[in-house]
């Protein structure tokens, strides 16, 4: 398989899968041109889109994209069924494309039907967990984001994750601000900045990087706990989560 990234609209990323014969599905469209360009170039006809949830910046080009490629199979949770979806599909449910299994993950928070596809190694996303950040919790509860990144511990550390926007070094910075001398932090802020430079895309990461410099993904911390100014037995975990969220959104 091929994985390939378009940089679309102001920061977003769709996400093209291409199975190396000519065919491929698409992670959500937020804009259609961009994506005809790429199936032109490189000569891949579409068999589906995957939708991760119902916001514009992931499915605006869907009915552009449908008007060159009417019969494409398009899944998406409940919450995009009038944009276009004519699978909605949930939590756990598994299809297949070009011979390649995929099975749906419910991930709420963001929005309350969001949802991630897999099909290892690669886990698509879409606005929860980003590259050392997390979605901001538009519809749900900071405690159902908190268990949804709870669910990517299920995952070998070794799977990429697909996230739909390119926030990495804005998510370092945060984080280095709750935790100024944390190495690991501190020497992925330092590569990504070069990386950025160059105007290179950061993602996709993998989940074992986004165990040592993803805050969200480490509650537990005992030294992360002691900064934020409370230590909480495992089962109030999602309150730690909260205030990191918060934190995030007045960075
Ligand atoms: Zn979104």
């Amino acid at each position: 398989m091929n994985l390939i990234s378009i940089a679309a609209l102001q920061n977003n990323y769709i996400w093209i899968l291409d199975d190396k014969q000519g065919h491929c599905i698409i992670i959500d469209p937020g804009e259609a041109k961009p994506v005809l360009m790429a199936l032109d170039v490189l000569r891949l006809i579409p068999s589906a889109i995957l939708l991760t949830h119902h916001h514009l910046d992931h499915i605006g080009g869907v009915t552009k994209i449908l008007v060159h490629y009417p019969k494409l199979r398009i899944y998406g949770p409940h919450e995009t069924a009038d944009q276009g979806t004519n699978h909605v599909v949930n939590h756990g449910k598994k299809f297949t494309i070009n011979g390649r299994e995929y099975i749906t993950l419910a991930l709420p928070g963001h929005t309350l039907g969001h949802l991630a596809f897999y099909s290892a190694p690669y886990l698509f996303c879409g606005d929860t967990i980003f590259s050392a950040g997390c979605g901001k919790v538009l519809e749900g509860t900071a405690e159902q984001m908190y268990y949804s990144f709870q669910q990517l511990f299920q995952f070998p550390d070794s799977t990429l994750i697909c996230c739909a926007h390119e926030y990495t070094l804005s998510n370092l910075n945060f984080a280095r601000s709750i935790l100024p001398e944390d190495k690991a932090i501190e020497k992925y802020q330092q590569y990504i900045k070069v990386l950025r430079k160059k105007e290179l895309p950061s993602v996709p990461t993998n989940l074992q990087l986004e165990k040592n410099i993803n805050l969200f993904l480490r509650c537990h911390d005992y030294n992360l706990q002691k900064k934020l100014g409370f230590i909480l037995p495992s089962n109030k975990l999602h309150l730690i989560f909260a205030e990191l969220r918060l934190r995030k959104d007045r960075f």
